[in-house]
């Protein structure tokens, strides 16, 4: 069947945090995609808190920064403990760039933000709408059909409907920003399968009643860790690592239901750290257990993987969303040069020649150039969240007491910095388009 209505140029999967970035950036760089999210509602809770100088120095491309410094707490410091004293102390002051903090905001206030963004430049969200497969719309591999299937919205304006409760887009291009769970990759013969890490955490956000301020605190105890971070409007984020008896029985009944999360997060944080919570003071609560998967590659055809969809790893550390946001910034640079190229062809310009005179790179090179980049980059990542939540994981009274030597040492020599920028994120292997289009070489900041 014929389809009657304009082609998109570009069409994200998932309004989270990555897919709502890369459709931001590519608006601001003169491109309007659309984006698809299955849900209704914004999701519960705060889940990513951490917004590294990196994130920071992209969402200020399109202005965001000032509303997020604004609303976020900084943390310039992060101490940890064992059971008995404190080890040292990480600064984050003397990291590179604009920012030598890391912005505690909760996810849902970047989400919100990022949402109100994308309605002052005219992008529409269409939410209640799930993507359900994605195919070559024509021989020439010249676009995308999307299958969409009602989950709970109203009608799409633009589309080829097929019936009230399917549709169908094509597009030139396909973002697919839809998580962990949304399962695209897989479709696209990309996703390989997850690694679950044996760990489990119960987490809550708070009033805070401490009198621990703006800075962050670990306590890695031969029992199992706690971490608390500072969260705007008076509240404290507490983390704690299952003892091994709760985490065999989690991993048995695999429903959360058995145990009585809030009773137990307050046991582990007082038994560890000597904090006391308070059940009243709890406004959001969760358990996870890390998981570690890395897509094959990052794009096929003319679809290409973005954020959780790419790269799943453990939140401790809060990498995951950043290296989404990363990924965000180097595919709206590409696919935005792409569709300038398409768009100079269609108005029969020269599509030798860019009006800014940037290297045009083919949608070949395009694929190779983000695939590579993002899959090393959410590697690297990946690997460090893993070997951090081992590290603070580890229990039993030698291994803690190793532990203990070796973050003494590390915290009060000069490695100190270097940390700092590692769990800053600055030395995770980062490149823009504009090496790329220029020709110059990875950079690593
Ligand atoms: C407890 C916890 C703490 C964390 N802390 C941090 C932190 O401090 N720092 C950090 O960087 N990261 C952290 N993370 C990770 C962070 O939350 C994720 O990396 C982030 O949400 C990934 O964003 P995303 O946009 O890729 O995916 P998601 O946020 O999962 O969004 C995907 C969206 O796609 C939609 N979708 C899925 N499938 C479809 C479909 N077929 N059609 C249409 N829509 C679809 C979903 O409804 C969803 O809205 C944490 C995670 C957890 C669980």
């Amino acid at each position: 069947m014929a389809t009657f209505f304009p082609m998109e140029q570009m069409v994200v999967v998932g309004a989270g945090p990555v897919g709502m970035t890369v459709a931001a950036l590519c608006a601001e760089q003169g491109v309007t995609p659309i984006l698809v999210e299955r849900r209704m509602e914004r999701p519960e809770g705060s889940r990513a808190i951490g917004v590294t100088p990196a994130s920071l120095e992209i969402f200020g491309r399109i202005g965001l920064d000032t509303a997020m410094l604004e609303r976020g707490v900084m943390v310039r410091a992060a101490y940890v403990h064992n059971a008995y004293r404190k080890l040292g102390r990480l600064g984050f002051s003397e990291i590179s760039g604009r920012h030598p903090y890391i912005l505690v905001l909760p996810q849902a206030d970047t989400e919100e933000l990022l949402l109100r963004y994308l309605k002052e430049h005219g992008i529409v969200v269409h939410e209640g709408w799930t993507v359900e497969n994605l195919s070559e719309a024509d021989k020439a591999q010249e676009s995308v059909r999307i299958g969409l299937r009602r989950t709970g919205g109203g009608v799409l304006e633009g589309t080829h409907s097929v019936s009230s409760d399917t549709a169908e887009l094509h597009s030139e291009y396909v973002v697919c920003a839809d998580g962990f769970r949304g399962g695209l990759a897989a479709q696209l013969g990309l996703a390989s399968p997850p690694r679950y890490m044996p760990y489990h955490f119960v987490m809550g956000d708070f009033h805070d009643r401490s009198s621990l301020g703006a800075d962050a605190h670990l306590w890695f105890t031969s029992s199992g860790a706690v971490e608390s971070f500072p969260l705007p409007a008076g509240r404290r984020r507490w983390i704690a690592q299952l003892s091994t008896g709760l985490s065999k029985k989690i991993s048995k009944d695999l429903s959360r239901e058995p145990i009585d999360n809030l009773a137990t997060l307050e046991h582990l944080v007082y038994e560890r750290s000597g904090f006391t919570l308070h059940s009243e003071d709890c406004s959001w609560r969760s358990t996870f257990q890390p998981v570690r998967r890395i897509a094959a590659a990052a794009a096929v055809g003319r679809c290409f993987l973005a954020g959780d969809a790419l790269h799943a790893m453990s939140p401790i550390g809060g990498q995951g969303m950043n290296s989404g946001i990363a990924d965000a910034e180097l595919l709206s640079e590409l696919l935005s040069s792409l569709l300038r190229v398409s768009n100079a062809a269609v108005s029969s310009k020269a599509a030798h020649c860019s009006t800014s005179g940037e290297r045009i790179l083919s949608l070949e090179q395009a694929r190779k150039v983000y695939s590579r980049a993002r899959v090393r980059s959410g590697s690297s990542a990946a690997s460090r969240a893993g070997i951090g939540t081992h590290i603070g994981s580890l229990r039993g009274r030698i291994g803690s007491g190793l532990r203990s030597t070796l973050i003494q040492a590390a915290l009060n020599s000069p490695l100190q910095k270097h940390l700092a920028s590692h769990f800053a994120m600055r030395t995770i292997p980062y490149r823009r388009a504009m090496h790329v289009l220029s020709g110059s070489t990875v950079s690593e900041t």
